[in-house]
């Protein structure tokens, strides 16, 4: 190593949204900042899910971002749900329009944070043998970023490609004629499926667990409607931050048991017909109540059978778990692909895969023949990309040393004995459970505020207090299990991958309650947090977005209470 190494106030770990906006955010303060990413290009999960439906199931008038008026007026979306080329096309405008490449390193992947506690510094490591210093580490990693790659028994035998959704090839993939297993049956399968449907000379589905499915109705957005909301956009997007899942859409409190059945048919064919998320909007207690929750588990159930004309099909594909305890998908055309006779759906709830072959899948005792193999099987969600870097903080703990029994972290945001290292959508934020780029901008805005107090102050370091972590953690645990989201073999439990503890991760009550949470801690000086060397104590930063993240908390539907009396559609 030649002596001097690079110096900057923040490493910034992901080109996501959120890498992006945090670049961006750090530059108006006047701080050095320094992206490193492992793709070739910025957009995150945009620039790796290209497998063919990819799209987004929070309407694109709302999955954007919204702290740049002009961007939003600019911007033109096409469709309701705008497929993922589009999406990635938007994130390459942004990086364009704020001039954001000239500080991202791409195809670099970080490999090892280390921190210098006799220096208050962090030592950063790529695969590309840069070694850099910085005062601050920003995890801009992703919750749906390190793919699930289940180590199948004899999956080098193969023959053909095998492709993860989540790591979709850059060139053309072509399918068509080819005998094509998928392997899942999440969102991102149930996207693709009917795309791949078209192409293949056969598909056979390995199923696990069956999903719940909401008809997206994608359309394409009429210009006038597109003026229409761009006129309203602040009292949208404020009107979103006040919703639990920060994300705007009709939703009813009232609770499914009071309603009579016909009443309850009604509104569910009603939000049927609207299609999407918003779909579980239809009464206050569906997440709450398990006799509410059959309500419209029996209604999507009858759905699918109306769909699926083979009954035994029909079956595997009913759900008998709660509904939207998993991630709800939302989908174009899902279920009629099993009517197509050339579509073969494979049961291996009971069994699992036994193994690849050389020319196929083996599964309960049958080889089915394939010429390619698409594995939809997920993510290790919220940690898996942080678990693949050494992350060493205080007295040589590392990250994954402390998080092996679960996540621990401050209110998703920090976690102690690891100064100066901050994570965006961490575990124990909202997250998932919120539009994501919603929370990306409270994130970014509520670090890049702390970021430019410390140096304000001419602080050295800033870290948790580890009553107030573990009362958060303890916090996040108690409020999901007033959730029956808690109930399931989730991939927010981790439960989508063996080995994994069973945590419920995300924080489950609400949006408008968290940032409320984060803007009192800040505005209480950063009371439970460790600040050292500030010339100053603890206080408020001089500068803040706390009057950007204001809002207004409408209690009948948000409040504590209202979790307590079951009357919040935490979608
Ligand atoms: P990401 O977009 O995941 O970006 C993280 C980046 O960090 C990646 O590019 C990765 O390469 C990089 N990285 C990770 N580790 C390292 C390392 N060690 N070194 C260097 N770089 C690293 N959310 C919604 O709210 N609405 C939706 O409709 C929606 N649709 C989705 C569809 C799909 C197919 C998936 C997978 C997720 C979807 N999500 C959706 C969630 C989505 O992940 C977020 O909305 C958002 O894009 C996350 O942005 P991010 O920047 O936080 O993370
Ligand atoms: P996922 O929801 O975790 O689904 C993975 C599927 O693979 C599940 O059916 C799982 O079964 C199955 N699976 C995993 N390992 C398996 C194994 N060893 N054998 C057999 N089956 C196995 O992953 P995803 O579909 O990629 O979606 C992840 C999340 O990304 C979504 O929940 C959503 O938040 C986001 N997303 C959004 C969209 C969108 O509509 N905008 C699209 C794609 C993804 P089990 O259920 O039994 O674990």
């Amino acid at each position: 190593m030649s002596g001097l190494k690079e110096c900057y106030d923040v490493v910034i770990v992901g080109a996501g949204f959120a890498g992006m906006f945090m670049l961006h955010r750090l530059r108006e303060l006047g701080v050095s900042a320094r992206v490193y990413e492992t793709g070739g290009g910025v957009g995150g999960t945009w620039y790796w899910n290209r497998y063919p439906g990819a799209r987004c199931d929070v309407e694109s008038m709302q999955y954007s971002f919204s702290f740049s008026n002009e961007l939003e007026q600019e911007w033109e979306w096409s469709e309701r749900y705008s497929p993922q080329p589009e999406i990635l096309e938007y994130a390459n405008h942004v990086a364009d329009r704020f001039d954001l490449r000239r500080d991202i390193q791409f195809n670099t992947r970080v490999a090892s944070l280390t921190f210098d506690e006799s220096k208050n510094l962090w030592h950063v490591k790529t695969d590309r043998n840069d070694e850099v210093i910085a005062q601050f580490c920003v995890m801009a990693v992703g919750c749906l970023s390190a793919a699930n790659r289940p180590d199948f028994e004899g999956l080098d035998d193969f023959d053909g490609p095998i492709y993860h959704t989540g790591e979709w090839p850059h060139d053309d993939v072509n399918l068509s004629g080819l005998r094509v297993g998928v392997i899942g049956t999440g969102s991102s399968a149930i996207q693709a499926m009917p795309i791949l449907a078209n192409q293949a000379s056969s598909l056979t589905v390995f199923q696990r667990t069956p999903n719940y499915s909401v008809p997206a109705h994608n359309q394409r957005l009429e210009p006038e409607y597109v003026a229409s909301i761009k006129r309203e956009y602040p009292a949208l997007r404020a009107k979103a931050r006040a919703r639990p899942t920060g994300f705007y859409f009709e939703f009813n409190t009232a609770p499914a048991l009071e309603a009579t059945s016909e009443e309850r048919q009604r509104q569910y064919e009603k939000l049927w017909a609207r299609g999407g998320l918003p779909f579980l909007g239809a009464y206050g207690d569906l997440l709450f109540d398990k006799m509410a929750n059959e309500t419209i588990a029996d209604f999507a159930r009858k759905k699918i059978r109306d769909i699926v004309k083979d009954p035994e099909t029909a079956d595997l594909l009913c759900p008998d778990n709660v509904f939207g305890c998993k991630r709800l998908c939302v989908d174009t055309d899902y279920y009629a692909v099993y009517n197509q006779p050339h579509v073969t759906l494979v049961d291996v709830s009971q069994k699992p895969i036994e193994r690849f072959t050389r020319s196929g899948i083996v599964a309960n005792g049958i080889e089915y023949e394939l010429d390619a193999v698409v594995c939809a099987t997920g993510f290790a969600a919220m940690t898996g990309s942080f678990e693949k870097i050494e992350i060493t903080g205080r007295d040589g703990l590392t990250l994954n040393e402390k998080w092996r029994a679960g996540p621990r972290a401050y209110l998703g945001l920090s976690t102690a004995g690891f100064p100066n290292l901050f994570m965006i959508t961490g575990p124990g934020s909202p997250s998932v459970l919120a539009s994501m780029i919603q929370a990306i901008e409270q994130h970014v805005d509520w670090i890049a505020d702390c970021i430019g107090h410390m140096r304000n102050v001419g602080a050295d370091t800033i870290e948790p207090k580890i009553d107030h972590e573990d009362d958060w953690v303890q916090h996040v645990n108690d409020v999901s299990k007033v959730s029956l989201r808690s109930t399931c073999s989730s991939w927010y439990v981790g439960a989508n991958i063996p080995g994994r503890p069973s945590v419920f991760m995300p924080y489950i009550g609400g949006f408008p309650i968290y940032v409320s949470k984060c803007n009192e801690v800040m505005m209480n000086g950063y009371d439970s947090f460790i600040i050292t060397g500030a010339r100053k104590p603890n206080m408020p930063p001089e500068v803040h977005c706390t009057k950007r993240w204001h809002v207004e908390l409408d209690m009948e539907v948000i409040s504590p209470a209202a979790i307590a009396a079951k009357r919040v559609p935490l979608v």
